[in-house]
């Protein structure tokens, strides 16, 4: 399967901000950011939706939030507040078939729900 541009940045053979990366987990920026902060956070596995999701993926899926904190914190957006999104399929929104939750902040995003 050829790889979609995450799992090449990932790999360091894509350029990126990358701000965080562990075993289960990478972070950058989004390159069109929808606020001040937009930062992409991805699974070092592919998984290409939350549909694919299995219950071996639960210590991956931890890190996407573990990670989320520790950015905001760095980021200095914890106390303000900021918003974490998961798109899925079509429908969802979803351009990038490689599961990654996005961080946005850095001014009030106001109520969608
Ligand atoms: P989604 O619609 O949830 O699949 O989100 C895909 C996101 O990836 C979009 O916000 C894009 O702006 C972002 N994106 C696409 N290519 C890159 C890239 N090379 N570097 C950083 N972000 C990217």
């Amino acid at each position: 399967m050829k790889d979609n541009i995450f799992t090449k940045i990932i790999n360091n053979e894509y350029p990126a901000e990358i701000l965080y990366k562990n075993k289960y987990v990478t972070a950058f920026r989004d390159i069109n950011p929808k606020a001040p902060i937009h930062i992409i956070i991805v699974t070092n596995d592919v998984i290409r939706t939350v549909n694919d999701i299995k219950e071996q993926h639960a210590t991956m899926l931890g890190h996407l939030f573990i990670a989320s904190a520790k950015i905001a914190k760095k980021e200095k957006i914890n106390h303000a507040g900021y918003r974490l999104i998961v798109n899925c399929n079509k429908d969802g929104g979803q351009e990038i078939y490689h599961l990654h939750m996005h961080l946005l902040g850095g001014k009030n995003l106001g109520c969608i729900l």
